[in-house]
């Protein structure tokens, strides 16, 4: 990275301007423990955002050329008199080797930016070791969730948020100052009880997507195993028929779309059981159990999966004539017909099947693409909650209607013939059926004028059962008030 970019402001100063409610922080001293990557990346963000630093080092001689000239690296007592506001960039096993530092830090507010190796490493938090290790300092927890290199490449990149925890809000709101100027979104998480679950935050491993990616592989492996049977397995024992090369881009390209058509079923069966929950207990009040409430937080997830799934699957079948086994076959096809002497081949009931079936397949995946696209953080932000839901919820459901048909002209008649039953088993498009036209069938009725008013009704707070007051006008003028449930 230039220095030139360095130079600028995440988000401009402009950008604090004009609010009275935040203090110019920018122009203070800040300290910073430690002279390691993070500190140094630190250093760099906080001279470029307009603030004096003073790094403090056990060797301040070998490590001053690692920093910008602007910032003043010191011994770490030295550095600590010079500021209120000091960073502690140094790992938790070395903290106990900062209590020498204990007065001259007393007063002061530590923040504690310091990561674990592993999920609820320690019984209580760094944030509140330190804070046990310097009773006379006020600790933050805070820009741990922010990597070295994102404080060097800044808010273009990198995430922008900046959680921080307190016991102290005054100390809370100095270190929201500080992240602020820099170009940071400081996140209020609460008092010092939030700290572990802060440390953790950096640790986990895509902890939204552990669901869907099982589900994904599972209905993968599912589906693989049937058409792997069907297509190979079979032809080889009943007509000892070696159709193994199918096994890498064949079956692999009749398992995706399977995989892709149940996972977008998915992403709406759970609101559909949810309006039935709603429709038979008749309030909307009462709490899904928590498989569906878990179900109902994964359905971006595996909406994406559903869209990855259905990208592979068109990139497999442009690959398909590229095969060799495609051209043998096509040769041999070729070879037979004019042995044959056939002159006419074309099947007018197959063109159009073609036709169609690519022609609806590739509708599906845009509009697939278009909602994995409107899922986006940056372009869901810059929706209103009706274009969102329209986006989501109609266009959703269009895309699983268009897939529906396009398994549908895949399938043809192909479940009426009983040469697709290989050992007894249906082909595989009749069973990928199952869960989407339930879903479809569901949301039909669902748009009936009378369930779809109450369930309006119900999701507006009306509840079966409940009593509500009601107020009539007496034969004297006068009110009379009376109790009646409100489904009567
Ligand atoms: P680092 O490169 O190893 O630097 C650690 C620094 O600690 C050393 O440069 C050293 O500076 C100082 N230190 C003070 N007392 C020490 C002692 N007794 N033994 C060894 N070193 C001592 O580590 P880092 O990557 O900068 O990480 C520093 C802290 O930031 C850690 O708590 C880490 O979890 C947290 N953090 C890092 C990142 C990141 O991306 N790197 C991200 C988030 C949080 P002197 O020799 O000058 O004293």
């Amino acid at each position: 990275m230039s220095r030139g970019d360095m130079a600028k402001p995440l988000l401009g100063h402009g950008s604090t301007e004009g609010d009275p409610s935040i203090t110019p922080a920018s122009g203070r001293t800040i300290g910073v423990l430690g002279s390691g990557d993070f500190a140094r990346s630190l250093a760099i963000r906080l001279v470029c955002s307009g603030f004096k630093v003073v790094v403090g080092s056990r060797n301040p001689k070998r490590k001053a050329n690692l920093f910008p000239s602007a910032a003043e690296v010191t011994f770490q007592a030295e550095a600590v008199k010079k500021t209120d506001v000091i960073f502690v960039a140094v790992y938790r096993e070395h903290y106990s080797t900062l209590c020498d530092l204990a007065d001259v830090l007393a007063g002061k507010i530590l923040v504690d930016v310091s990561n674990n190796m592993e999920i609820n490493h320690h019984k209580e938090s760094n944030a509140e070791y330190l804070a046990s290790l310097f009773p006379a300092c006020t600790v933050v927890k805070g820009f741990n969730v922010v990597s070295a290199w994102t404080l060097q490449s800044g808010a273009r990149d990198g995430n922008k948020q900046v959680l921080i925890c307190s016991n102290n809000q005054e100390a809370k709101r100095t270190v929201a100052e500080i992240a602020q100027v820099m170009g940071f979104t400081p996140v209020d998480m609460g008092c010092m009880s939030s700290a572990s679950e802060i440390e953790n935050i950096p640790l986990r491993l895509l902890p939204a997507w552990k669901i869907p990616i099982f589900l994904a592989l599972g209905l993968f492996l599912c589906f693989f195993t049937y058409n792997l049977i069907r297509q190979v397995i079979h032809p080889f024992i009943r007509e000892q028929k070696n159709k193994f090369y199918k096994i890498p881009i064949e079956v692999v390209n009749t398992t995706l779309p399977c995989v892709s058509y149940v996972m977008l079923s998915l992403v709406y069966l759970p609101g559909v059981l949810a309006a039935c929950s709603q429709l038979y207990y008749g309030t909307k009040y009462r709490r899904f159990p928590d498989w569906l409430d878990q179900w109902l937080q994964h359905r971006k997830q595996i909406g994406l999966l559903s869209f990855f799934c259905a990208a592979l699957h068109a990139v497999y079948s442009l690959c398909l004539p590229m095969r060799r086994s495609h051209r043998y076959l096509l040769i041999e096809t070729a070879v037979k017909q004019a042995m044959e002497k056939k002159m006419n081949i074309w099947v007018e009931e197959e063109v159009w099947r073609m036709e169609i079936y690519i022609s609806v397949g590739i509708i599906a995946l845009g509009l697939l693409s278009l909602l994995a696209i409107t899922s986006l953080p940056s372009i869901a932000n810059s929706l209103n909650w009706r274009e969102f839901s329209f986006v989501q919820s109609s266009l959703g459901f269009i895309a699983l209607v268009v897939s529906t048909l396009h398994t549908l002209t895949y399938g043809w008649s192909r479940a009426f013939d009983e040469n697709q039953y290989k050992f007894y088993l249906p082909p595989t498009y009749t069973l990928t059926l199952l869960v989407p036209c339930t879903v479809i069938i569901a949301k039909v009725i669902f748009s009936l004028p009378c369930i779809r008013h109450r369930l309006l009704r119900i999701r507006r707070g009306w509840e079966k059962g409940r009593y509500v007051k009601f107020v009539l006008p007496s034969a004297t003028g006068e009110y009379s008030s009376g109790e009646t449930s409100s489904n009567v």
